[in-house]
């Protein structure tokens, strides 16, 4: 029988890329294959030389419309030269990755999001007052007054099971409406791939509740917590010794490095990184154990067990993933080679 392929992509939207996707329909036995679309609709070509090309790249089961159907991650092809988009990370990253492959650098990505419905976020007074009451009690909170969203989130994470993703866990955040998922631990390449598939479905179960899951960095001002993208990371070495553990932060804070990784850490990184809400004011870098206000924290376990990972709290939850990746692994490879 003929089945459905969605064919998903990252498109060339400034400052935030968005994800594009549609339907190819593919006879019994017939392979997703190259295809095409029309980059001047996802500011990825000019009008006047508008096709791009997509390669497929990974792909999964789909737990939404089950049967044979399958979604295709797809990364972007230039069609003159068939190099990689501008627009697309995924094969730097991998170069990255395959240049450090005998460290095995795994990661585990935190991807806080909101849920936004009729321009609020979810569960905040639809009438009179904007603001629910301050923070404090919706944090893995339980009850209708805590929290909202919780059967979209559900849904979400059946899928991802579902889809075969590594998605090791998820909890309501400290802003009502907020919430995150992990996916993780994986290798630099297949946590970007991973990642944007449990973004995709994410904004599509939303949707079907008429609902907005954003990953804005600081959705809404003033003294509610911004939205990160915590990355957690270990090579074969910090795995097994602490000493590599201090290396990799030491490495992580060397002249210049704060400042190229920020570059990539996502739009807006400014506004969600003062020095409140559990986070380091984003020039000062610091690492410490069990330390939410640090750069980068230690886990208290880590530092018990003198081995294991570290979490970069900085990137936004905007982020590329395989941006994120593709300079954490150079930074502490290079420095642990
Ligand atoms: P937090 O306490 O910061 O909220 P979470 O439980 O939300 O932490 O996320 C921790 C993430 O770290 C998970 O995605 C998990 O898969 C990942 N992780 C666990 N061990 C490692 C490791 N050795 N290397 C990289 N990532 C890891
Ligand atoms: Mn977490
Ligand atoms: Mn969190
Ligand atoms: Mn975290």
């Amino acid at each position: 029988m003929a089945y459905r392929a969605e064919y998903i992509w990252i498109d060339g939207t400034e400052p935030s890329a968005l994800i594009r996707s549609k339907t190819k329909i593919l006879q019994d036995g017939e392979e997703p294959g190259l295809w095409g679309f029309d980059g001047s609709s996802t500011n990825q070509a000019p009008g006047s030389n508008s096709d791009c090309v997509l390669q497929p790249v990974y792909q999964v089961y789909d737990p939404i419309r089950g049967g044979e159907d399958v979604l295709v991650l797809c990364e972007v092809l230039i069609p003159d030269t068939m190099e990689p988009h501008p627009t697309n990370h995924r094969a730097a990253c991998r170069e990255v990755a395959e240049k450090y492959a005998d460290q095995d650098m795994w990661f585990g990505m935190e991807q806080e999001y909101t849920f936004f419905k009729s321009g609020r976020p979810l569960g905040w007074p639809e009438q009179g007052v904007f603001y629910p009451a301050p923070q404090g009690p919706y944090y893995c909170g339980v009850g209708a007054t805590e929290i909202a969203g919780r059967e979209i989130v559900e849904a979400h994470t059946t899928a991802c099971m579902k889809a075969g993703l590594m998605i090791s866990g998820t909890n309501a955040e400290v802003m009502l409406g907020q919430w995150e998922f992990q996916i993780g631990p994986l290798g630099p390449v297949e946590i970007g791939d991973q990642m944007w598939i449990g973004r995709y479905l994410l904004y599509l179960i939303a949707e079907s509740f008429g609902v907005d899951a954003s990953i804005s960095a600081k959705p809404i001002k003033g003294d509610w917590n911004g939205a990160g993208c915590h990355t957690n990371f270990s090579t074969n070495a910090m795995r097994e010794d602490y000493d590599a553990i201090i290396k990799a932060c030491e490495a992580m804070g060397a002249p210049g490095v704060p400042e190229e990784h920020l570059d990539g850490y996502g739009h807006g990184y400014e506004e969600r990184l003062t020095g409140l809400h559990e986070t380091a004011h984003y020039s000062q870098f610091r690492y410490g154990v069990s330390d939410r206000g640090a750069s980068i924290r230690i886990p208290w376990q880590v530092a018990q067990d003198k081995k294991g990972y570290v979490e970069d709290r900085r990137p936004n939850a905007n982020i590329d993933p395989y941006v994120v990746a593709r300079l954490i692994t150079s930074t502490v490879c290079s420095a642990l080679a």
